[in-house]
């Protein structure tokens, strides 16, 4: 259970016992981002905040222009999932899913990146997402504070980093549940034959019927790993904060345009760059979740 890390222990059994109700009643929740195994902290399914009575956008409406909307079931739940990454006053991205690594690094190309060393750790994000974090970082240490990476992948990533990952689950997955009768040998060769841009919306679908493909068999791959093209890292617009536990810091980071948006993932910040005020004229949704405020696509 990857909830051990960077929690004390009651507040871990607590999380169990609540991400064990999540998993047994929901065919599927939040999932965090990829990065290497260990480097994250996820808890259980987000829980709603009383009824926000601030007017809201319409989060579609607030989609860049020309963005490729995802037609499947699939799709669809990782826009809902990831999604808030999109109205960023940044570049986003134009889909939901990259679909291999020419993708990634075509759209990387095009971007105004910065590269920096933080905390002895290079860090490389889209230059407007630097700016406001070194603003931050600055704001931070008048109050005796530091804001920085947690590890090496903690900001920009590529696709393939994320394609191994999604196999080690995959592949043992699939052994088990052909033991298990609950797939055919012949469905689960056709599907890993497949690429994984393919087995992404192949996977969730058997996750519907409660074949589960998280390491633990109990609960969405997606609690696990980052499908394949879908991580904000990859984007250049996400950073996995090592002082994440602080909330002097969240709200630091806040002011500064750089909001949690995935609520399954504790270290991961995204950079939207404006206020918190205007969010929910763009269509996002405050939610909460272990004790985090997150904004995430209100649709
Ligand atoms: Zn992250």
């Amino acid at each position: 259970m990857r909830l051990q890390y960077d929690l004390g222990n009651g507040q871990r059994m607590r999380i169990i016992f609540v991400f064990v109700i999540v998993a047994a009643a929901a065919s599927l929740g939040c999932w965090s981002f990829g990065g290497a195994a260990g480097n994250r902290a996820v808890a259980a399914g987000p829980t709603p905040m009383k009824q926000d009575q601030t007017p809201k956008g319409d989060f579609v409406k607030h989609l860049p222009a020309g963005f490729e909307m995802p037609e499947d079931d699939s799709g669809k739940l990782l826009l809902r999932e990831y999604g808030s990454v999109f109205i960023t006053s940044a570049t986003p991205p134009k889909k939901v899913v990259f679909k291999n690594q020419a993708d990634v690094l075509g759209f990387q190309a095009t971007l105004d990146k910065a590269t920096q060393t933080i905390g002895g750790t290079k860090v490389e994000l889209q230059r407007p997402a630097m700016d406001a974090l070194n603003d931050a970082i600055a704001e931070a240490r008048k109050v005796n504070l530091t804001i920085g990476p947690r590890g090496a992948d903690s900001s920009r990533r590529d696709y393939d980093a994320t394609v191994g990952l999604w196999a080690s689950r995959v592949d043992p997955g699939f052994a088990h549940w052909v033991a298990a009768g609950k797939v055919s040998a012949a469905e689960a060769k056709r599907i890993k034959a497949l690429t994984p841009y393919e087995q992404v919306p192949e996977i969730l679908k058997l996750e519907q019927q409660q074949i589960w493909f998280a390491k633990t068999l109990d609960k969405s791959i997606i609690y696990s790993v980052a499908p394949p093209g879908t991580s904000q890292h990859l984007s250049m617009l996400a950073l996995d904060v090592k002082e994440f536990e602080n909330a002097n810091v969240r709200a630091i980071l806040a002011r500064h345009g750089w909001f949690q948006t995935v609520s399954s993932d504790l270290p991961h910040f995204t950079y939207l760059g404006v206020s918190e005020a205007e969010l929910p004229g763009l269509g996002l949704k405050k939610v909460e979740n272990a004790g985090r405020v997150f904004w995430v696509p209100d649709m």
